[in-house]
């Protein structure tokens, strides 16, 4: 991914910064383009894992919908350009003034998570005298078999709806003269990487769906959310996610009639791989115990190491001739010792003022040095948008492969 020219370049550049893959970008979008097309699947794109303008921009022109968890994502997806008619919005605390929003907005659907949410958004429907299309978000306990800080389907989440609330759901369905039922939706956790648990989704959303056809209600949206996940080990190997095998394992386990649509909501999987978070060396502090390489960038420019205890690959860029052996002991997963090899073990962490502000322990590494260059890789997704302004930093920067 970084050729010495582009090193170059980044010599030139303040750090820390996102720098921005777009033909990469491109080539993921079209990928999942394709592979969704041929079952005339329809994807959304869940932009609360990158809302930078550019990957907006991106996203959009392959003629993707949005998936949207705030009325502000429902507006900014609507200003760059994303039809209201692909427009979804969830979340599990929609406030009024939101709900109002995408009601004026005139959005495809609302993804609601509770009983008492139909309740609002009928009576604030109501008083536009408007009907809103009602997806209803339905927890199926199914184990992501992820980190259990990033699962959302299993009963114990405040996700969604409960299997057993379902009958009440039905119910207040019927009553409400102001939402239109369209479908069913779910979403059971992020950075799935084994499909079986698709798969058992797949069973749950059969069952469900039966279920509300019994209920006499038509089920006109099947949307099976988001989670596909992505390979955090070997960015460049695996630098686009296998769509064809996804999607197949939902054209093969959903029972699908020609008037229904299937739905998803991808995030991660369109958008990690495009980027890295690239950083200075400011000081190595070598201890008795632990080396550190002490970057400019930390828990304010990526906070997922931090947050969900995530991997990401990390590359000395001026070092390049070691950093291609670090790549592959990485590949076979051997803890490198520097015995070993002519790599050193450091704890890679950033400035900022917490112990947790550690991006990885125990990295092998060539002899880093003061101003060397360092990529943090697969930073695409939940990077630059959980950045924050703690210890009054500045806004981390974003740069881009073409002009
Ligand atoms: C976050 C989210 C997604 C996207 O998840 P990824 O793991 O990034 O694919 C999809 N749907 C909903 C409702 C979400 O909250």
């Amino acid at each position: 991914m970084f050729n010495p020219a582009l090193v170059n370049r980044f010599q030139q550049i303040e750090t820390p910064f996102y720098y921005y893959d777009l033909e990469l970008l491109k080539a993921t979008l079209k990928a999942c383009a394709d592979a969704s097309f041929r079952h005339r699947f329809l994807v959304h794109y869940a932009m609360k894992a990158n809302f930078n303008p550019r990957v907006l921009d991106t996203v959009q022109s392959f003629g993707f919908g949005a998936d949207c968890v705030s009325g502000n994502e429902v507006l900014a997806a609507i200003n760059h350009g994303f039809k209201k008619e692909k427009v979804v919005f969830a979340g599990v605390g929609k406030s009024d003034k939101e709900i109002n929003l995408a009601l004026d907005q005139d959005i495809f659907c609302f993804n609601a998570e509770s009983v008492q949410e139909l309740d609002v958004i009928n009576e604030l429907a109501s008083a536009k005298n408007k009907t809103a299309n009602i997806a209803i978000r339905i927890n199926p306990n199914v184990d992501a078999h992820t980190h259990h800080f990033i699962t959302t389907g299993l009963e114990e989440n405040k996700f969604g709806i409960n299997i057993w609330e379902l009958p009440a759901v039905a119910e207040k369905l019927r009553q409400c003269q102001n939402l239109n039922f369209l479908g069913i939706h779910f979403h059971v956790g992020s950075q799935i990487n084994d499909l079986s648990v698709f798969q058992n989704l797949c069973l749950k959303v059969n069952e469900i769906q039966l279920w509300f056809q019994e209920q006499g209600f038509t089920v006109k949206v099947l949307n099976v959310g988001g989670g596909l996940g992505i390979d955090y080990f070997l960015p460049d190997k695996n630098s686009i996610v296998d769509f064809e095998s996804y999607f197949q394992v939902f054209k093969d386990h959903l029972q699908i009639s020609p008037s229904q649509e299937v739905h998803f909501e991808l995030g991660r999987a369109l958008v990690a791989q495009c980027a890295s978070l690239i950083s200075r060396v400011l000081y190595v502090k070598n201890g008795l115990k632990k080396n550190f390489l002490v970057l400019d960038a930390g828990m304010t420019e990526l906070i997922r190491p931090m947050l969900y205890q995530a991997y990401h690959q990390i590359e000395n860029l001026s070092r390049q001739q070691s950093a291609i052996s670090s790549q592959q002991s990485a590949m076979n997963h051997e803890p490198l010792t520097p015995q070993t090899s002519n790599l050193i073990s450091y704890d890679v962490v950033g400035p900022i003022c917490e112990s947790t502000d550690c991006f990885r322990t125990d990295v092998a590494l060539p002899e880093s040095e003061r101003g060397d260059l360092i990529a943090i890789r697969s930073a695409g997704a939940y990077g630059e948008v959980m950045a924050s302004g703690y210890n009054l930093r500045d806004r981390v920067q974003a740069v881009y492969s073409e002009g």
